[in-house]
């Protein structure tokens, strides 16, 4: 299949199933295979992207995955916008850690004008600061006009995930649509930014749901594609849901890596709980991460990722470096899970964030 698509094949729905239940003793054949288109596309470059909450909790929408849904009983840090100072200052953070990207988030279903023309002035000084440094906003579902605003004011991409499939869209959400998340991937792109969208995975989609979900991303055309292992947190609709494996994590991985090869594939929050002793593994086939805290929940200790990412023979991109430049070995660069197990174990509960933007205390860099 690697070599299927190394020469430009497109994957099947039936090697997408033969991926999602391999077995155990597969697993290794099948990581080789996908750090093999990894490799590839992006040699031994790691993306490292930064999260700044913008806004945090206060969310009308009903999404059952999220602690910042309405309704939610998380304890969860809350705070409206936050001033363009402290976002330069927590972005700052994150690309002295290492970062090339950073991420603004906003919860809340989409953006008035008004909270665009916050965003984009945001964007504007972290430009004018750290050109060489890409911007992506993920503000929710865009009217007309809003990514055209965000492309002016220098913003490089837009984030908005689709999360599942369009079948069991109204199972994680009734306040808006799949077909909303789509239109404003589609809007995005079509304003010149570089669409990221991507999935939740663990909330009891089924196989065959799950490829639904990649083989849309691969026909919308993402350019990276987040795969977030739900975080069950108390206090929401999905708290107590542990159905992933780390094994069926790699797995989920290994089959974006294999519908999209050149495609940036990130191991996004959830990876600590889920993949656990086995995130260094998936490096080889996911090519970034987030550094840090997530939106609301604390990941991993910065070092810890920083170390992960060294020990495994991998480099962190620098600023301004394209991903797809070809190293020198040394050279340095700038599912329905299975059935029972002990992957299964109830994991780490979701350790909520307490540190960083919206808090006196230092962020996790
Ligand atoms: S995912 Fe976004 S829209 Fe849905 S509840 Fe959370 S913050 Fe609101």
């Amino acid at each position: 299949m690697a070599d299927q698509q190394l020469g430009g094949g497109a994957l099947t729905r039936a090697q997408a199933l033969a991926i999602l239940t391999s077995d155990d003793a597969a697993l290794l054949d099948l990581v080789a295979a996908a750090a093999t288109l990894r490799r590839a596309h992006f040699a031994n470059t790691v993306k490292v992207n930064y999260l700044v909450n913008l806004k945090s909790g206060l969310c009308p929408e009903d999404c059952t995955y999220c602690s910042q849904r309405l309704g939610s009983a998380a304890q969860i840090l809350k705070y409206t916008w936050l001033k363009p100072d402290e976002v330069a200052e927590q972005a700052s953070c994150g690309i002295l850690a290492g970062a090339s990207r950073v991420c603004l988030v906003a919860s809340g279903k989409g953006p008035t004008d008004r909270d665009v023309e916050r965003v984009a002035t945001m964007v504007a000084g972290l430009k004018e600061e750290h050109p060489q440094v890409e911007v992506c906003a993920c503000l929710g579902i865009l009217k007309d006009g809003q990514a055209d605003r965000l492309r002016d004011a220098g913003t490089d991409a837009y984030n908005h995930n689709i999360n599942t499939s369009e079948w069991n869209y109204a199972d994680i959400c009734t306040t808006h649509e799949y077909a909303d998340r789509v239109n404003t991937a589609g809007k995005a792109k079509d304003a010149g930014l570089s669409p990221c969208s991507g999935l939740i995975v663990g909330m009891g989609e089924a196989d065959d749901e799950l490829i639904d979900a990649v083989f849309a991303l691969r026909d919308l055309g993402a350019d990276s594609i987040p795969v977030n292992f739900l975080m069950p947190f108390e206090g929401t609709p999905l708290e107590d849901t542990w159905l992933l494996t780390p094994a069926q994590c790699l797995r989920i991985l290994a089959l974006v890596r294999f519908a999209c090869p050149d495609t940036e594939l990130r191991m996004a929050a959830g990876r600590e709980m889920h993949l656990r002793s086995l995130q260094p593994l998936a490096l080889h086939v996911a090519n970034s991460l987030f550094l840090g805290d997530y939106l609301t929940s604390e990941g991993q200790e910065a070092k810890a990722d920083l170390d992960m990412i060294a020990d495994a023979g991998f480099v962190v991109l620098a600023p301004g470096q394209h991903a797809a430049v070809r190293h020198a070995p040394g050279q340095l660069a700038p599912g329905q899970p299975d059935d029972g197990g002990a992957g299964h174990a109830r994991a780490q509960e979701p350790a909520i964030r307490q540190r960083g933007a919206g808090t006196e205390l230092a962020p996790n860099v």
